[in-house]
């Protein structure tokens, strides 16, 4: 059994969501905001894989990589792909001034966990110049999490995990990368609790593998399938 960051989250949220995108294999449709997140990180990605660090270059990528779904017309995508290219072009300023190295980019991680493998993907690993790694996440929501809130982040401390036991590299710092609101918000990774993380995400994939998809109901009201889920509360 394989279990990646999305999966662990999901069935945490609840088991029966987790069966109906993965084993039903219902399929989320891309919102404005979906599609506009998903542009963004990929043109990151390719842009970082490069290895021309212009703005020019960064602004191709973006338009490469441009999703045109979820837009409700043509008009509110283009000013979605305005608010991307201004993103961008304020990320690229900041970019110059950091002094660590890139050495990762969208960079895979497996580990085990009991039987089972955990994987995943990091939007971005760096070196600083005292040799320390720092894990960086792409999020390109409006909010901007405080350092406590990142240090906390279930999904940084399953990439801290990943890269300590499937990359062995130790990693220093988590960073949340608010790439439209322009802020980066950093906090010393402390590895206590390791062990019962790594211990609930094999829980959650021994639990998958035997099928076990109870509805979790206070999950409902953030939930993409109350409208027409059989155990849904908040229809
Ligand atoms: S609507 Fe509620 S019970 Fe149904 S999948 Fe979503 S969270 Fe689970």
């Amino acid at each position: 059994m394989e279990i990646s960051y999305t999966r662990y989250r999901v069935y945490r949220e609840c088991p029966w969501k987790y069966k109906l995108l993965f084993v039903d294999g219902r399929k989320i449709p891309l919102t404005a905001k979906s599609s506009f997140g998903l542009s963004l990180h990929r043109a990151l990605e390719k842009w970082l894989r490069g290895g021309t660090f212009d703005l020019d270059s960064l602004l191709d990528a973006l338009d490469s990589q441009w999703l045109r779904s979820g837009y409700a017309d043509e008009s509110d995508e283009n000013k979605w792909r305005t608010k991307a290219e201004r993103a961008l072009t304020r990320f690229h300023q900041d970019e110059e001034s950091r002094r660590a190295r890139t050495v990762g980019v969208e960079k895979e991680f497996v580990f085990p966990v009991g039987t089972h493998q955990a994987r995943g993907m990091i939007d971005r690993i760096d070196q600083g110049p005292d040799g320390a790694y720092e894990i960086i996440d792409y999020k390109t929501g409006p909010g901007v999490p405080t350092a406590a809130q990142v240090a906390a982040d279930p999904q940084m401390r399953f990439y801290a995990l990943g890269l300590s036991r499937g990359l062995h590299m130790e990693p220093s710092t988590l960073t949340v990368d608010c790439v439209v609101a322009g802020a980066r918000v950093s906090a010393a990774y402390d590895p206590s609790g390791v062990d019962s993380l790594a211990a609930d995400v094999r829980a959650a994939a021994s639990g998958i593998e035997a099928a076990v998809f109870e509805p979790n109901t206070s999950f409902c009201q953030r939930c993409d399938f109350r409208k027409d889920c059989a155990y849904s509360v908040a229809k």
